[in-house]
């Protein structure tokens, strides 16, 4: 018997949910362990006050005194809650949070010691930076990167640790993180978007890109999964056959959560509750063990750390109650995958969200002038936003069950669609004033209503308008959300400001009035960007065809699609919007196309090592067991031995024969790996991994699944399916 399977399903199946203690009233704890504004006001004086809250409103620096008194109050604050270490918190580029802690405590002459935490500390630290990514650029440049306090989101406690959210950049300046150009891109979005506010409304003095995720992910048992050496090491499953029941029923969507998940589940929202993560949604998805949690939407940089956070804490939480979190996009093949649905939008000072029509017909042209031009963002960038998702685990996700296509495109639904047809047909240059009434009270000013009963949704789309907001919908469960987030708000930002140097010019060169501006500039983007728009199903071929047609692009793998992030046009627009210098933009290409051949490799080796090392010899064992058989058969019946041995001699052909398949792709990927190593230049590389290594993945496994099917259950080494999916 297969011993460490059968171990694992018996010990799964004896665990019981872990206990929670429910606290009375959750927004009693919210925030808790969070130095927010309202703990600053406390604890700070009123001078550190202001300067940390004209440091997050208007990105003034925070001078050396200040920074010593938050220093001092924040470690005073954090003592009090049995806080004995620091950390500076940030994002490298691996995907997943770094930290490095140290103690408050110091000693000061002999036998004397203290807790200490000084503005400096606060401020600066370098970290040994050495083991994080950075795509050449501490090759050419000074071999040392530290870690500066980003004041905009604040410092929280987790266990004992004081975390300081930090960006994270190399000696030279170059960053060397996710949340760097993040804080440029939302910088950039603020100025054009105030700058195109002022149009509307004299007084929006700051525009604040808003983001709300949905995380996806799969929950598995912690002992099945430990006994799998492809989730463990790659996060996926690279072989077991699908199971004969799956998510056809769709009865997991509607079913209750489990009771072993929904604890862990409730002890999740709780420390979510305490870090000051407004999480509020909690559900099943389609595939059996697969679950999302989303919260309230924040500002784009406070969501993007809460959600790496909250990633970081789930991993932990789930070990307690002993599962697995799986965040790979497709852990099972034949099963949904995972998404995290990037719910965006723009909202000012004066608290209008942008992408929501307003009262009057005024407010309803604001809303149009930012719906029309994310649109017109998208179609321009649509090969950028298709390399920002981009990943060896999301490339197994787009174009699959339930999730979107390779192609970007956007929904807006038939309504909307059919308000921007209306304002193709409006006049060039003057209106009468017939016209601007017509089209401010009947076209317009009707948006809101129309969107009222548009609850049209479409589940296929990469891209679509929910109503007060546009949903990023390809963006992998894996990823980092400060990578799409930095590139959909740094093309907003170009097309806001593209988009008012065209409205400038028509308002002194033709002197038409700003509204007649407004629409004629409008008219024309609406015309020039209908390609982009899809309402029908994305899933099909034909709007393969069709969207290559209207010359939208199609990147099926990830080396395909990077290379848009290095294109004349990005390297410009990530200049102009200063978001990233060439050198940044270049080095993340390398990092990413690195990180895709590292993926393809490891997954390959692995595959490799089960194929040959769990399942060949499990399935000679069998056949051994089969030829033993036949053996006795033939003692018994003697001639006529064939009659009755006849399936088991066919059974011992076909596993050879999928031996030999194994065996022999096996040995040609191998080939190809090394073929692939022997090229120096990294995207040559990774096309090589792309094209000539992955496809045996798919050959091996056809070979391993159909042995699944017909050696016995009770040697078969690798927990299957139906095990992982249905134990809960
Ligand atoms: P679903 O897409 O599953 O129907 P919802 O539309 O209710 O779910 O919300 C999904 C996410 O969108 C939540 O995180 C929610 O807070 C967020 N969201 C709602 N309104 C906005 C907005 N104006 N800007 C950004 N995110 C928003
Ligand atoms: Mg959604």
């Amino acid at each position: 018997m297969s011993t460490l399977r059968f171990h694992a399903i018996k010990e799964s199946l004896a665990y019981k949910p872990v206990k929670i203690e429910e606290v009375e009233r959750r927004s009693e704890i919210f925030g808790k362990n969070v130095f927010n504004m309202k703990t600053m006001r406390q604890y700070l004086t009123k001078d550190a006050f202001v300067g940390v809250e004209n440091a997050v409103q208007f990105g003034k620096k925070i001078d050396r005194n200040i920074a010593d008194q938050v220093a001092s109050s924040m470690k005073d604050w954090a003592l009090a809650k049995g806080v004995t270490h620091y950390t500076h918190w940030f994002q490298p580029l691996t995907g997943a949070t770094a930290e490095k802690h140290d103690a408050f405590f110091e000693t000061v002459g002999d036998d004397l010691a203290i807790e200490q935490f000084g503005g400096s500390q606060l401020v600066q630290q370098e970290p040994d930076a050495s083991s994080f990514p950075n795509g050449g650029i501490r090759n050419t440049f000074e071999a040392r990167g530290y870690t500066a306090w980003d004041p905009t989101s604040p410092a929280f406690i987790y266990g004992t640790t004081l975390c300081i959210p930090t960006i994270f950049v190399a000696y030279t300046g170059e960053a060397l993180d996710y949340k760097t150009p993040l804080l440029r891109a939302l910088q950039a979005v603020d100025t054009a978007a105030t700058a195109v506010c002022k149009y509307f409304d004299k007084n929006v003095k700051k525009v604040t890109s808003s983001l709300g995720w949905e995380q996806e992910y799969f929950l598995i048992d912690k002992t099945l999964a430990a006994s799998r050496p492809d989730i463990m090491l790659t996060g996926r499953t690279l072989l077991g056959h699908t199971s004969a029941k799956g998510q056809q029923l769709d009865d997991h969507y509607f079913g209750s959560i489990p009771n072993r998940a929904l604890n862990f589940m409730r002890e999740l929202e709780k420390e979510c509750m305490l870090l000051g993560i407004p999480v509020k949604t909690r559900h099943n998805e389609v595939a059996p063990n697969q679950f999302e949690v989303a919260p309230i939407f924040e500002e784009a940089n406070l969501a993007v750390d809460h959600n790496s956070l909250l990633m970081d804490i789930m991993g932990r939480i789930a070990s307690k109650h002993n599962f697995k979190v799986l965040f790979h996009e497709k852990p099972f093949a034949g099963v949904n995958g995972s998404g995290k649905h990037n719910n965006w939008s723009l909202s000012t000072d004066t608290g209008v969200n942008l992408l929501a029509p307003g009262k009057t017909p005024m407010s309803s042209l604001q809303f149009l002038t930012f719906f029309v031009n994310t649109i017109k963002a998208v179609h321009k960038h649509e090969a950028l936003l298709r390399a920002v998702i981009a990943s060896a685990s999301n490339d197994h996700r787009l174009g699959a069950n339930e999730a979107p296509p390779a192609i970007i495109s956007v929904f807006i639904g038939e309504q909307l669609k059919k308000v921007l047809e209306e304002l193709e047909g409006v006049t060039k240059g003057k209106l009468s004033p017939q016209e601007k009434t017509e089209l401010k009270l009947n076209v317009v000013g009707k948006i809101p209503d129309v969107l009222l009963d548009n609850t049209d949704r479409n589940r296929t789309s990469p891209f679509a308008f929910t109503g007060n907001k546009f949903e990023f919908r390809a963006v992998g469960s894996m990823a980092n959300c400060g990578n799409p987030m930095t590139v959909l708000n740094t093309i907003v930002a170009k097309q806001l400001k593209d988009f008012k140097k065209e409205v400038d010019a028509l308002i002194d060169k033709k002197d038409l009035k700003k509204d007649e501006a407004v629409f004629n500039v409008l008219r024309e983007y609406i015309k020039s960007t209908k390609d982009v728009l899809f309402e029908g199903n994305s899933y099909g071929e034909a709007w393969e065809a069709e969207a290559k047609k209207r010359g939208l692009s199609n990147s099926k793998s990830t080396p395909e699609a990077l290379k848009a992030s290095i294109s004349k046009e990005t390297v410009s627009l990530f200049k102009e919007m200063n978001v990233m210098s060439e050198i940044e933009t270049k080095a993340r290409y390398e990092i990413e196309v690195e990180a895709y051949v590292m993926h393809i490799q490891i997954e390959s080796r692995v595959l490799a090592d089960i194929a040959r090392n769990n399942i060949v010899p499990t399935a000679v064992k069998y056949q051994n067991v089969l030829i033993e058989n036949v053996k006795g058969l033939k003692e018994i019946f003697d001639k006529n031995f064939k009659n009755v041995a006849r399936e088991q001699i066919t059974l011992i052909e076909e596993i050879s024969n999928h031996i030999e398949g194994i065996n022999s792709n096996v040995t040609k990927m191998i080939d190809e790996r090394r073929n692939a190593n022997k090229l120096l230049e990294m995207d040559k590389r990774a096309e090589a991994y792309s094209k000539k290594v992955m496809p045996f993945f798919d050959e091996i496994r056809y070979h391993c699944d159909k042995l699944e099917l017909l050696v016995d259950d009770e040697i078969w080494p690798l927990t299957k399916y139906r095990e992982l999916l249905f134990t809960r």
